[in-house]
């Protein structure tokens, strides 16, 4: 008999793959095939990574694998070859990595159809309805006037819209007004035309137009209202036209709905892929990026692992945006992959933001990525100017300088909308007791609870436990209970006494809950109807709100005495990213930072010199405290119920990594985590640094291996953490 193994990738938490004999029936599967297999007492769905002529296994524990589930791989070998190098680079069980690679239904087993999905058409009836006349029903006014834009028909990508758009789409088929048709997963819409390029966005599409056909990285950096998406869509159209497909990583596509709907105007079949699609939606798409049929393809993260057998060119916008790295299980950086991928398949790669990540800027300097800039914003629009108001002499019970409230009163007087960013949301974050210091503490954190006024609870924002408000202090009984702090929900309750007589959105994860009040709150404000904006990080990204001239940071000091290294890194581009939201249109914008620390050099390397001196100053400061990038970081994470687990189980890998030989890798720890208890478990880590990639990968592959053995390991959850963006 032919001794065929097939090497298959099972979800486990082994660092392994599991040999199979192929079916009696059926000998040649090939890589990439997803098969039936029985695992220990179970049967699961598995990926074949290899196809092998001997197992370390003896022949007769080999078992047999129960059925092949694809006739032809669903994953082509470029794809396999990606996340081989995925789950070498990362340490990663190679089960979760090939898992990370499919859709939920794919994972499950499912077997793949021809990829046609339920889309939307006008009727006759339909197109003869004039929207205006559906004053009463605006959610079917809009769906049937966007409708008409897709004369195809148009899926829920198409459709989703505010508020239960499902509920008035099914009103509008009662009606006989819309018809639903089986369709192909993608269409294309009218292609329209672009903005004739000003020079700079034009030596930026002739630079990345000359490097199609072979790999080369291109960190384009353009400030806020640069037209780098413009520079995108003209190198897209390019590649479209050379027959190939193009990769666009985006790190939240709930916040993007605008990048979408500029992509479409190529006129080309689109296809979504997040973690909002329905799960037969998030397989038509994918099929339709695998088959071809998709010729441009927008996702997030596990986007990067799609099959797309045409692939031109890659882009990632945002690149800077911690989102696009994977925290939990899988920690990969979605911009990393990427990278790797365009290389591996001879294609350029685009990274875009106003505020490059300091890795992309090091590797701009040492010459591996091609620096292109765009310095003015696109349309004659003016940038912002930025000033620092002095909270100081304020009382802290004051969460708006005197100062700030004049410029917001001469800017809603002159017509202009405001926009507030602070980045911490319900309404106080301490509810002390005046009596004895009693403070809300979450039982299973070690966190204090946010106070939500008008839900009535505490709330512990890290493991979401929630208990109702005491109407005295539970220690000593006192009924003087004082709230410190301010919240968005507090700011807001502010604004609506102080600013009576305008409207205040509130834009944050509590006012948002509601499948589709995000769309809705930002069409109300892109349309100018908030006159004050007052929002978390969800408003610093990516919209538009061509209203807005004053932008204010509330509380821009927390980011300047943490412990982390890279936080002012983010703090500045949280504050370049929410002042690009001000003055995009004819007006010249404002911003305004709100600061007790006025002095700080920060502030004048900023105000002074642009991001660009802060990532030159920060850069210059990493490179003297060898933190990343001028070194590598690996963290060892654990945890468990009970105190001692995680360290003894850290010490142990210490010790382990010791015997194994750690040349060129310092090991820091292991530690208690920064905030040790978390959700009722006690977290520590062993931080691993190297200036050499080498040596960190020559003990890592070493180490995790081994690690999965420890006897300890079994007390404790613990995970590996490869280029780790959050140390806890
Ligand atoms: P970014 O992606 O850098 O934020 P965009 O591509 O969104 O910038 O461009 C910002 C605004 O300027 C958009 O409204 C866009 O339509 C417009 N725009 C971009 N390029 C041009 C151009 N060459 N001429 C006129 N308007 C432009
Ligand atoms: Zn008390
Ligand atoms: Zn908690």
């Amino acid at each position: 008999m032919d001794s065929c193994i097939l090497r298959v990738a099972i979800p486990s938490p082994l660092r392994r793959f599991f040999d199979y004999l192929p079916p009696a029936a059926q000998p040649d599967v090939a890589v990439g095939c997803r098969v039936w297999v029985p695992f220990g007492r179970t049967r699961q769905v598995g990926v074949v990574a290899a196809v092998a002529d001997r197992s370390e296994l003896p022949p007769e524990r080999l078992r047999r694998v129960e059925a092949v589930i694809d006739p032809t791989p669903v994953l082509p070998p470029s794809v396999t070859a990606l996340l081989y190098w995925a789950a070498g680079y990362y340490h990663h069980p190679p089960g979760e990595v090939w898992q990370a690679a499919l859709p939920v239904a794919l994972r499950r087993g499912e077997v793949l159809r021809p990829p046609r999905i339920t889309r939307w058409q006008l009727s006759e009836a339909g197109r003869a309805v004039d929207p205006a006349t559906l004053a009463r029903a605006p959610r079917q006014a809009a769906l049937l006037a966007r409708l008409a834009a897709f004369p195809d028909g148009a899926g829920s990508d198409e459709l989703a819209g505010e508020g239960d758009w499902r509920g008035a789409l099914r009103t509008l088929c009662d009606k006989g007004w819309v018809v639903p048709i089986e369709g192909a997963a993608v269409v294309a819409t009218a292609a329209q035309p672009g903005h004739p390029l000003n020079p700079e966005q034009q030596r930026a599409v002739d630079a990345i137009g000359a490097g199609l056909g072979g790999f080369a990285a291109f960190l384009l950096e353009g400030i806020t209202g640069s037209g780098k998406t413009e520079v995108y869509l003209h190198v897209v159209e390019r590649v479209l036209a050379a027959g190939h497909q193009v990769l666009v990583l985006v790190p939240e596509i709930g916040l993007t709905p605008q990048l979408v709907a500029r992509f479409r105007r190529l006129g080309a079949p689109l296809a979504l892929l997040h973690s909002d699609l329905a799960s037969g939606e998030r397989l038509a798409a994918w099929q339709a990026a695998a088959d071809g049929s998709a010729r441009i393809v927008i996702g997030t993260r596990s986007a990067v692992f799609t099959p797309l057998p045409r692939l031109g060119l890659v882009i990632i916008d945002e690149e800077h945006d911690a989102s696009l790295k994977q925290q939990e299980g899988f920690r990969y950086s979605a911009r990393d992959v990427a990278v790797w991928r365009a290389r591996q398949c001879a294609v350029p790669v685009v990274l875009g933001s106003a505020t490059p990540s300091l890795e992309s800027l090091a590797n701009a300097e040492a010459g591996r990525y091609h620096l292109l800039h765009l310095p003015q914003r696109a349309g004659g629009a003016s940038s912002p100017t930025l000033r620092v108001v002095d909270m100081r002499g304020l009382s802290v019970r004051e969460p708006l300088a005197p100062a700030l409230e004049t410029t917001m009163r001469e800017h809603l007087q002159a017509g202009g909308q405001v926009l507030l960013f602070l980045n911490r949301r319900g309404f106080a974050p301490v509810q002390m007791c005046g009596g004895c210091g009693w403070v809300g503490e979450c039982r299973r954190c070690d966190a204090r609870l946010t106070l939500h006024r008008r839900e009535h609870r505490l709330r512990c924002h890290h493991c979401g436990a929630e208990q109702r408000v005491p109407e005295q202090c539970p220690t000593c009984g006192s009924s003087e209970l004082v709230l410190l702090g301010h919240g968005t929900e507090r700011i807001e309750a502010l604004l609506q006494e102080r600013f009576a007589d305008h409207v205040i959105l509130r834009i944050d994860r509590d006012s948002t809950r509601r499948r589709g009040a995000l769309e809705g709150l930002l069409a109300q404000a892109q349309a100018g109807h908030g006159e004050i904006l007052l929002g978390t990080q969800m408003v610093a990204k990516g919209h538009h709100f061509p209203g807005v001239t004053l932008v204010a940071v509330l509380d821009a000091d927390q980011g300047l005495f943490s412990a982390d290294f890279r936080a002012p890194e983010r703090l500045a581009q949280l504050i370049v990213q929410v002042a690009g939201r001000a003055g995009r249109a004819e007006r010249p914008g404002e911003v305004v930072i709100q600061s007790r620390q006025p002095a700080h050099p920060f502030w004048s390397r900023l105000l002074e010199g642009g991001y660009r001196r802060v990532a030159a100053d920060e850069l210059a400061e990493r490179r003297a405290a060898c933190w990343p990038p001028a070194s590598l970081l690996a963290l060892l994470r654990a945890e468990a119920t009970g105190q001692a687990a995680p360290l003894a189980f850290l010490e142990q890998a210490a010790r382990l990594a010791r015997q194994i030989g750690h040349d060129g890798v310092d090991l820091m720890g292991p530690l208690p985590a920064p905030m040790e208890r978390r959700a009722g478990r006690y977290r520590a880590q062993l931080l691993l640094q190297a200036t050499r990639r080498s040596d960190l990968h020559r003990l890592l592959a070493a180490l995790a291996p081994a690690l999965e053995g420890l006897a300890e390991g079994r007390r404790v959850r613990w995970s590996l953490d490869v280029d780790p963006l959050e140390l806890f």
